[in-house]
C-alpha cells in the first residue's frame, strides 16, 4: 500500500484529475480511504484546490491537481436510483464540455457504495449512462467500489494511472 500510494502521489504531481460527482456520491470518502485527503492537504509541494460548483440545481465538487496528466474520475452513488438519473445528467454535461470532447481524457467511473443493499451494478450503470456507445472511441472504465470497505478503489486508480497520457 505504501509503495502504491507513493506511485499514486507521484502521478498526482503530474496529473490533472477532476474528481466529479453529485454531492453525497462519496468523493470525500474515497479520497480519505485512499489517504489522499491527508497527503494532499499537508503536502507542501502538491497544489490542490477544490471548488463546489452549482449547475442547474446540482452541486458538484471539482478537485484540480495542477499539471499535465489528463483524467476525469466520476463518482456515482449506486444505491440511489433516482440520483443515478441526475448523475447521468451531470455526466452528460461533462462529456459535452469542450474540455472533455476536444482532449484525449481518460474517464474512470466509480460505481460507489456497493456495500449497500439493492445497488445497481457497475454494468447496469454503464448501460444506464450509455457509456459503451457514447464513448466507443475513448478510454473509459467503470469500477464498482465502496469507500467504506475500500473495495475497488485501488483497482480503479491503477486503471487511471495506466490510462492517463
Ligand atoms: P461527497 O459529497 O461526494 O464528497 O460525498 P461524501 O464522501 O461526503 O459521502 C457522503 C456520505 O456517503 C457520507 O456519509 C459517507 O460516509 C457515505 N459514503 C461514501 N461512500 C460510501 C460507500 O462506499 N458506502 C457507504 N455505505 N457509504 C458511503
Amino acid at each position: 500500500m505504501g509503495l502504491a500510494m507513493g506511485r499514486l502521489l507521484g502521478w498526482k504531481k503530474e496529473a490533472q484529475i477532476a474528481l466529479l460527482g453529485l454531492g453525497g456520491a462519496g468523493k470525500t470518502a474515497i479520497l480519505h480511504k485512499l489517504k489522499l485527503g491527508h497527503a494532499i492537504t499537508t503536502g507542501p509541494t502538491i497544489g490542490f484546490n477544490s471548488e463546489t460548483l452549482e449547475y442547474n440545481g446540482i452541486s458538484f465538487r471539482v478537485w484540480d491537481v495542477g499539471g499535465q496528466g489528463e483524467g476525469v474520475v466520476f463518482v456515482v452513488d449506486s444505491s440511489d436510483r433516482e440520483w443515478i438519473l441526475r448523475a447521468k445528467d451531470l455526466l452528460n454535461i461533462i462529456l459535452d464540455e469542450d474540455q472533455f470532447r476536444n482532449r484525449d481524457l481518460a474517464l474512470l467511473v466509480f460505481a460507489n457504495k456497493q456495500d449497500r443493499p439493492n445497488v445497481m451494478s457497475a454494468a447496469e450503470i454503464a448501460d444506464e449512462f450509455g457509456l459503451p456507445s457514447r464513448l466507443c472511441n475513448r478510454r473509459w472504465h467503470i469500477q464498482s467500489s465502496s469507500a467504506i470497505s475500500g473495495e475497488g478503489l485501488h483497482e480503479g486508480m491503477a486503471w487511471l494511472c495506466t490510462n492517463i497520457r
